[in-house]
């Protein structure tokens, strides 16, 4: 089996304005001055920055991904934003099922099995977020949660490029990070499905989202099946992402 490359992914959510954005990424090339990382750089910024930034990022190893999509492909949806618009902004990823999307906003299972499939036929990559309550945790049916999103969101997917992110939602900009075993316990269950669902499901990155952070990024990520991090907070900070990056 060939490894699978680290990925490094930053969810500004709703923060940073253009010219933030912009003092970003050219803060963060300025430190990295050419050196090329093991690991691969994605960065989700707002919509309204991806066309701004698409440039300064292509060819120097940072790839952008928009924070979320319509299902549908275009016509009169007011406030949505189509895959094929990310797309011609310069977005190769789009995050789906955010658990901030799930909760705030009310996405259930069947709409996100409806973008993940709108993104892969719009030919981007979607990264597919899952993750338990406390409450599901603290019950014992972490697991449970976790599998049945998976097999909810991706029932009617077929491409074989697709990222996973696992996002405990107690570990979400709470501080309060999964533990090592946590995650990598989860990990590995999260690759039985992928490998028992997917003839490619071996080759498919999971990330590991919740208060990931530069002081316990490398603990996460020498776990097995962990594929990279997903990272909120500590992604508005160039210094700080690009300290999880050469964790
Ligand atoms: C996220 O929103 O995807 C996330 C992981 O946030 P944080 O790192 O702030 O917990």
């Amino acid at each position: 089996m060939t490894a699978i490359p680290q990925i490094i992914a930053g969810n500004w959510k709703m923060n940073l304005t253009l010219s933030q954005g912009q003092e970003f990424i050219d803060t963060l090339l300025s430190m990295l001055n050419g050196k090329e990382l093991s690991r691969e750089l994605l960065l989700a910024p707002n919509f309204t920055l991806l066309q701004a930034l698409a440039p300064r990022c292509t060819g120097r190893g940072i790839g952008l991904a928009a924070q979320n999509c319509a299902f549908q492909e275009s016509g009169a949806f007011t406030g949505e934003t189509s895959v094929a618009m990310l797309k011609d902004v310069g977005a190769a990823y789009v995050l789906v099922g955010h658990s901030e999307r799930r909760q705030i906003f009310g996405e259930r299972d069947e709409l996100l099995r409806q973008k993940v499939r709108a993104v892969a036929d719009g030919g981007l990559v979607p990264i597919f977020c899952v993750g338990e309550t406390l409450e599901q945790r603290q019950s014992g049916e972490a697991f449970e949660v976790v599998i049945s999103q998976l097999h909810s969101g991706l029932a009617e997917f077929s491409s074989s490029q697709l990222i996973v992110a696992y996002e405990p939602v107690w570990a979400i900009g709470t501080g309060q990070t999964a533990t090592p075993e946590d995650a990598r316990s989860m990990h590995l269950h999260i690759r039985k499905f992928l490998e028992a669902q997917f003839t490619w499901g071996e080759r498919v990155p999971i990330l590991y989202g919740g208060s990931a952070k530069p002081e316990n990024a490398a603990e996460l990520l020498a776990q097995p099946e962990v594929n990279g991090l997903l990272v909120g907070g500590a992604s508005l900070d160039p210094e700080s992402f690009l300290k999880i990056a050469l964790a």
